[in-house]
């Protein structure tokens, strides 16, 4: 078979095969136009039978209704390549795309998101409720101010060295980065599905960066406040479309120290109460006095 020999025409459509890379499926050859509209889950495409490709173009025209009622309302822009997502809040509608050219979801299609710093849960939100997680985050990131003071007083001890000569830059001492891990990397998005076609979708936006040569925590934690009201601006549209009456749940410190507070007694008292009862155990004290003394350091 040359290059130039005759292929069939698409089974699909009728239209002309691609003399270049043409897919297939099943062994069948299928033209670029009718392969193009496969837009599903990787795995359910690599799967894809004849019979289930002809099933599949069936809902291809169906959605295609959804997108030529599509009204954009809101569009979010996330994700390492500029990833978009649409939402039409009138008619409940959303499309990851920056307009409605790939399928077209329903509101009832999705069963819940999850959003985190890395595996660290920041919101999750289906009809149930949407629950919100403190982040440990800022906390994290404001611990680094004594790393990062000492790399900007060793870059600045080696600058000076390098000028002590005849103060110009000489460029003998080598260039300092600060190489230290961020709090996190990324937020990662997850959406799942009730759908013949789509589980879930994954995508990923980029965490805030230090700068490496003049790394600064509020400069991070500015960035990290842009990046937050983002991912706000998701949940509230997830929330609009899909989720209207789902509660609020907020999941933040003030609740977790609150009940750590109260429910749980500092360290530093079980470990004494552990001694008084070695005392006890060994006669030096009485259980009476022993009970008393462990009300009193459990502030009960
Ligand atoms: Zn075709």
């Amino acid at each position: 078979m040359g290059l130039f020999s005759k292929k069939p025409p698409c089974p699909i459509c009728g239209g002309k095969i691609s003399w270049f890379l043409p897919s297939k499926i099943e062994g069948e050859y299928i033209c670029d136009t009718c392969y193009g509209k496969i837009d599903m889950d990787a795995d359910k495409a690599s799967q894809l039978t004849m019979q289930g490709f002809r099933e599949y173009l069936a809902f291809y025209n169906q959605n295609q209704l959804l997108k030529d009622q599509f009204v954009i309302s809101q569009r979010i822009d996330f994700g390492l390549w500029d990833t978009k997502i649409i939402f039409d809040h009138q008619n409940k509608l959303f499309c990851m795309s920056r307009s409605p050219d790939k399928t077209v979801f329903e509101a009832g299609q999705l069963k819940s998101f999850t959003i985190k710093e890395d595996s660290a849960p920041l919101f999750e939100g289906s009809a149930e409720g949407i629950r919100r997680y403190a982040s440990t985050v800022p906390e994290r990131a404001m611990a680094m101010a004594p790393l990062i003071s000492q790399f900007m007083m060793s870059r600045q001890m080696a600058r000076t060295l390098d000028r002590l000569d005849d103060g110009k830059a000489n460029g003998t001492a080598p260039m300092q980065y600060f190489d230290v891990p961020e709090p996190f990397h990324t937020f990662n998005v997850e959406l799942h599905f009730d759908h013949p076609y789509w589980t879930v979708i994954q995508c990923d936006m980029d965490g805030p960066q230090f700068d490496h040569t003049h790394p600064d925590v509020n400069d991070y934690l500015r960035s990290y406040q842009r990046s937050i009201e983002e991912i706000e601006q998701l949940v509230a549209a997830f929330r609009t479309v899909a989720f209207p009456d789902a509660p609020d749940q907020s999941i933040g410190p003030g609740t977790a120290q609150a009940v750590h507070a109260t429910m749980i007694p500092p360290t530093d008292a079980i470990e004494e109460i552990k001694k008084y009862k070695v005392l006890m155990e060994d006669g030096v004290i009485s259980q009476p006095e022993f009970e008393a003394k462990k009300r009193q350091l459990l502030g009960i």
